[in-house]
C-alpha cells in the first residue's frame, strides 16, 4: 500500500517525529503528521509511535473519499481532511505541548506574554474550550480557524500547525510551545514578586 512512497515526504515523517518527541511535544503514541498528496493525503498511521516511524506507518487515503486504507489512517483524520479542504494547507502536525495544552484549560485564547525578541505569534484560538474533545472531534471549528493563522490548540488537548512543508508546520508548533512556556513562567514570576 505504501509502494512509491517519495523518500523525501519519508524522511521528513521520521525527522520530525523524532524531533517532536525529543522536545516531549508528543509522547511514544501521541500526535499525528499528515501531507497533501493532490487529492489524497500521506497520513500517520492509527497506533503509530512517532519517534519510531517506519515506512509502513505512513497511510495514503483520500481527502474527500474513504477508501480501503481510510480506516487504517490516525484517529484524527477527520481534522487533517478538514483542514486540507478548508485552507491551501500542504502539511499538518498535530502534537500534544504541555504548556500550550496547560494553558488552553484556563483560557478561551492564549495572550502571550511576549517579550522582544521572542518569536511572538499573537493570540491562539482554543477550540473546544471547556469542552471534552474526543480524537477528530471540532474538526470543522479547527480548520475554519486555521483559515487565517497556521497553529491552533485545541483545548487540553494539543496543537495542529500547518505550513507548506512539515518543517514549516514544526517551525510553528515549537514556536507555539515556546511562547506558551515564557507565557506561563513569565505569570508565575508576577505571582511570586
Ligand atoms: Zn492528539
Amino acid at each position: 500500500m505504501n509502494k512509491q512512497i517519495p523518500p523525501e515526504t519519508l524522511s521528513w515523517f521520521i525527522q520530525a517525529g523524532k524531533l517532536l518527541f525529543s522536545r516531549g511535544l508528543v509522547s511514544s503514541h501521541s500526535g499525528n503528521l499528515s501531507q497533501r498528496q493532490q487529492d489524497k493525503l500521506y497520513i500517520t498511521r492509527t497506533g503509530s509511535s512517532l519517534p519510531l516511524l517506519a515506512e509502513t506507518d505512513l497511510i495514503l487515503t483520500g481527502i474527500d473519499y474513504d477508501d480501503q486504507f481510510t480506516p487504517l489512517a490516525s484517529s484524527e483524520l477527520p481534522v487533517h481532511r478538514a483542514i486540507y479542504r478548508r485552507t491551501s494547507a500542504k502539511a499538518i502536525v498535530h502534537a500534544h505541548p504541555p504548556y500550550a495544552a496547560a494553558l488552553s484549560l484556563l483560557e478561551a485564547e492564549i495572550i502571550p506574554d511576549c517579550g522582544e525578541g521572542l518569536y511572538c505569534m499573537g493570540a491562539i484560538p482554543v477550540i473546544g474550550f471547556g469542552e471534552r474533545v474526543h480524537p477528530g472531534g471540532m474538526a470543522e471549528e479547527a480548520a475554519r480557524a486555521l483559515e487565517n493563522r497556521k497553529v491552533i490548540v485545541v483545548a487540553g488537548h494539543g496543537s495542529f500547525a500547518t505550513g507548506e512543508t512539515i518543517e514549516e508546520a514544526l517551525k510553528y508548533t515549537f514556536a507555539l510551545e515556546e511562547m506558551c512556556q515564557v507565557t506561563y513562567l513569565a505569570r508565575q514570576l508576577k505571582r511570586a514578586c
